[in-house]
């Protein structure tokens, strides 16, 4: 578990890097070639190109913190800090939009505010294409790989500076062909794609944060996983949640109500175990084991509490006398009452301890008598 966690956050680091290292090489190289060639509007693409840098450090420092062991104050561990930085980093992309959007529509009404031209800012924005088309290329590739939101995140971060160089290509197309509004008319394009993307991310990172469950065939898929083990009777309260690709549930299993504690709970163990194996992103699963079906009760808790075996001995004492010490007595909580089952070499029946007890909790009363030789 550890050293998995320890690898994926370095192979998001080392991506992350990576793309940052063509993220301030072409931000350097635009601002170089925009002062040189006297391009304001290159100057401004370096400018962004470097501020991508500020999203990749954050997807990097998320990347460590999100990967961390669970601890004290983290019990569930630290990967909703993914999300909250898939959150940033959609609110980011949107910000891009807007900010494409205000250009385009500015440039629309005032055309002389339309980028200048230039062979070297061709090649530039050619350059700035291939290169963040091939970096989103590659953070997809291992965001999929990771099921990592907040990498795919990055990696659509990429496509959108790839798809405003394009916008900007046009635009210098354009305007080596006299037709100014094209630029407008691409950058209007793409600011409409980026804010897409920005608001899907944005929706499915707001799912995870209020607790959204996986959708209904999955549970449906889940349950019937659950229901393949030998012994379980029904599964109720099927709970889900995600964080950051990883899947928590908690679940209600309802056993024979006369198990041991333990078959019960090794029961509980197996569907924990055949569920972990057919979904792998479920990795923390809570068991709840039931010996009725209390769907119903679950939602207000039980009406009244039944007493416990202390209190439940002592009455019996008073009916039943020294009997109850020499016998061995099974408690049963079900429907409401407490059934008890005796188990005495003594020659009594139920019949005759059921006659004697008053209390309002007792459910049916069973004798059983050990044949000679047991233990
Ligand atoms: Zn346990
Ligand atoms: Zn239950």
């Amino acid at each position: 578990m550890s050293v998995e966690s320890k690898t994926n956050a370095q192979v998001m680091t080392r991506v992350t890097v990576i793309g940052a290292v063509v993220d301030g090489l072409l931000g350097l190289l635009k601002i170089g070639v925009g002062f040189v060639s006297q391009s304001h509007a290159l100057v401004a693409d370096g400018v962004h190109s470097l501020s991508d840098l500020g999203t990749d450090v954050l997807v990097i420092l998320a990347a460590k913190w999100s990967n961390e062991e669970p601890d004290a104050n983290h019990p569930y561990g630290h990967d909703r800090i993914e999300t909250l930085a898939t959150l940033i980093l959609g609110s980011v992309l949107l910000a891009v939009a807007g900010g494409i959007f205000y250009d385009s529509l500015q440039r629309f009404f005032d055309p002389s505010v339309a980028i200048e031209l230039g062979i070297a800012a061709f090649a530039i924005t050619v350059a700035s294409i291939v290169s963040k088309e091939a970096i989103y290329r590659y953070t997809r590739h291992y965001a999929q790989l990771l099921n990592s939101k907040l990498l795919m995140a990055n990696a659509w971060h990429s496509r959108t500076d790839a798809l405003s160089s394009i916008a900007v290509l046009v635009g210098l197309i354009g305007v080596s062909f006299d037709l100014i509004w094209l630029d407008a008319l691409a950058a209007l394009i793409v600011a409409v794609f980026i804010a897409k993307i920005a608001l899907t991310l944005l929706w499915d990172a707001m799912q995870e944060l209020i607790d959204t469950a996986l959708p209904e065939d999955q549970v449906t898929a889940i349950r019937a996983v659950a229901l393949d083990v030998p012994g379980l009777r029904d599964v109720h309260h099927i709970r889900t949640r995600t964080m950051a690709g990883k899947t928590l549930m908690d679940l209600h299993l309802q056993v024979d109500p006369r198990v041991s504690v333990s078959e019960g709970h090794e029961i509980g163990c197996w569907v924990a175990a055949s569920i972990r194996a057919q979904f792998q992103e479920i990795t923390d699963i809570t068991f709840h084991i039931d010996p009725e079906d209390d769907a119903e009760m679950d939602q207000e808790g039980p009406t009244s509490l039944r007493p416990l075996r202390r209190e439940v001995l002592e009455c019996l004492r008073a009916d039943w006398g020294p009997l109850v010490d020499d016998a061995q007595i099974r408690l049963h909580y079900l429907r409401g009452a407490v059934d008890v089952e005796v188990v005495t070499s003594q020659p009594v029946t139920a019949d005759v301890l059921k006659s004697k007890s008053r209390a309002v909790w007792l459910g049916r009363v069973t004798v059983l008598h050990p044949t000679v030789g047991d233990n």
